[in-house]
C-alpha cells in the first residue's frame, strides 16, 4: 500500500506559513543552518575562563564577560575571567572552572586543575553553516519550531495539506445533531475520521451519509473522488445491502486489495478511481478507527508529503495475563499507565464506550495464544 501511494503520488504544492502555524505541517525545503552552531566558542557554565593546568592554581581576576557581551583582548597570564553560561570565551581561555569549584577572596580564586576544552561548546560542534538541520519531508513538532527560529525562518515552506472526502454509508446513520430512533445510529464514524484526518495532517470534508443504494452511493463517490483522497465507512462487508464496491467499480476503480488479515477490519478495501486513492473501512467504529490508523493514515501522510510514515510502536510490559485465539492480528483497546498494560474490557468492534476508556491499541500476535502478566506486548498510543 505504502508501495502503490509513493510511486503514484506527486509531491503537494509549497506554501508558506508563519513561523508558530507550522506546527504539525510538512516542511517541503530542507532547513539548513544559516550560521555555525554555535556561532563561536561559548562557556556552557557559569565560572572562570582559564588556562588549562594539570594541577590547581590560585589566579587573578582579570575581567569578566557576559552572555550576549564580549571580552575585548586575551586572557592575560596567572589571570582568569569571570565568565557567565553562554558568553563567548575569551582569546587565550582554554577551559572553564565553575563558579562552586573556585574559592575566592576579593580579587583572587583557588581554581582546580582544568581539562582543556572542559564546559566549553565549540563553534559549530553542534552543525555547521549549510548543514541540514530538518529535512524535507519531516513533520515538525514544536522542537522543530525552536531549530526554524534559531534558524532565522519567519516564513516556513510547507506542503499543502491533502483534501480528505469522508462518505459514511448506510441506511441506518443519522447526522450526530438528529434524535435517532431506536433502530437508527448517530454518524460517530465520520467525525472520528475527520479528527484522524486533521491529526494525520488531512483537511477533511464529512459528505453527507450514503443510502445504500447503487445509485446514491455511487453518486457520493463522484463527488469524493474530487478530493486528494476518499474514505468510506460501511458497506464492504458480504450483506446484500453492502454497495460499496460495486458502486467504486462503478467509477472504473483499480482494486489493491479488499480484505487483510487483521481483527478489527477485515473487509478493507484499498484501491484507486479516477487518479484518487480511496480507502473502503469497515464499518463497526473500532474497525473503522483501527483500519484508519494501520492503512489509510500512511496513505494520507504520504500524499501530504511526509517521507517517514511508520507507525510510532513501543512496547509496554502486560499488568495481567492476557489469551486470544490465534489467526488473526488483533488490535485491541487498552490503557497504558506508567508504562504497564491494562487491556480494557470490550464487546467488540461496535462497543464505542471500551474505547473511552483506553488510551492505546495492543497489538496481539496472530500466532500465540497466552501471555503472563510481565510479558511485553506493542502497543500504539493514541
Ligand atoms: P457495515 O460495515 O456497513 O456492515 O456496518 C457495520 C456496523 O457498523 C453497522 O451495523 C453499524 O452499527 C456500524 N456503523 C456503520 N457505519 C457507521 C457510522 N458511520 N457511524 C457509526 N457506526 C457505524
Ligand atoms: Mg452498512
Amino acid at each position: 500500500m505504502v508501495h502503490e501511494v509513493s510511486n503514484a503520488r506527486q509531491l503537494p504544492p509549497v506554501e508558506f506559513v508563519a513561523l508558530p502555524s507550522a506546527l504539525n505541517r510538512v516542511l517541503a525545503e530542507d532547513l539548513r543552518a544559516d550560521r555555525d552552531f554555535p556561532a563561536l566558542d561559548r562557556s556552557v557554565r557559569d565560572g572562570f575562563a582559564v588556562t588549562a593546568a594539570e594541577h590547581p592554581r590560585t589566579l587573578r581576576v582579570a575581567g569578566e564577560v557576559r552572555a550576549g557581551g564580549v571580552y575585548e583582548g586575551v586572557l592575560p597570564p596567572d589571570a582568569a575571567i569571570e565568565i557567565m553560561t553562554g558568553a563567548p570565551m575569551p582569546h587565550g581561555a582554554e577551559a572553564v572552572v565553575m563558579v562552586e569549584h573556585v574559592t575566592r577572596r576579593d580579587n583572587v580564586i583557588d581554581v582546580p586543575a582544568a581539562a582543556a576544552g572542559q564546559f566549553i561548546s565549540r563553534r559549530g560542534e553542534e552543525a555547521r553553516q549549510g548543514q541540514v538541520l530538518i529535512q524535507t519531508g519531516q513533520p515538525l513538532y514544536f522542537g522543530s519550531v525552536a531549530v526554524l527560529a534559531a534558524a532565522g525562518r519567519t516564513m516556513v515552506p510547507v506542503y499543502r495539506q491533502p483534501r480528505v472526502a469522508i462518505l459514511a454509508t448506510g441506511d441506518e446513520l443519522v447526522p450526530v445533531e438528529a434524535t435517532p430512533l431506536p433502530h437508527q445510529i448517530r454518524n460517530s464514524n465520520a467525525h472520528a475520521l475527520a479528527a484522524q484526518v486533521l491529526r494525520a495532517g488531512g483537511v477533511p470534508e464529512i459528505l453527507d451519509i450514503a443510502h445504500d443504494t447503487l445509485e446514491h452511493t455511487a453518486a457520493l463517490i463522484e463527488r469524493g473522488l474530487q478530493a486528494d483522497l476518499l474514505l468510506l465507512s460501511g458497506g464492504v462487508s458480504a450483506g446484500k445491502y453492502d454497495v460499496v464496491e460495486p458502486a467504486l467499480a462503478a467509477h472504473g476503480a483499480h482494486f489493491f486489495f479488499d480484505r487483510v488479515a487483521i481483527q478489527p477490519g477485515q473487509p478493507l478495501v484499498f484501491g484507486r478511481a479516477r487518479g484518487t486513492f480511496f480507502f473502503g473501512l469497515p464499518g463497526n467504529p473500532n474497525s473503522t478507527l483501527v483500519t484508519f490508523e494501520m492503512f489509510a493514515r500512511a496513505a494520507l501522510e504520504l500524499l501530504g508529503g511526509r517521507s517517514d510514515v511508520a507507525l510510532p510502536w513501543l512496547t509496554a510490559e502486560l499488568a495481567e495475563p492476557f489469551q486470544h485465539k490465534p489467526g488473526l492480528t488483533r488490535f485491541l483497546p487498552a490503557r497504558v499507565t506508567e508504562g504497564r498494560l491494562h487491556p480494557v474490557r470490550s464487546k467488540g468492534s461496535g462497543d464505542l464506550p471500551a474505547l473511552a476508556r483506553a488510551n492505546a491499541w495492543m497489538m496481539v500476535d496472530a500466532a500465540r495464544a497466552q501471555w503472563a502478566a510481565g510479558d511485553h506486548m506493542p502497543v500504539i498510543l493514541l
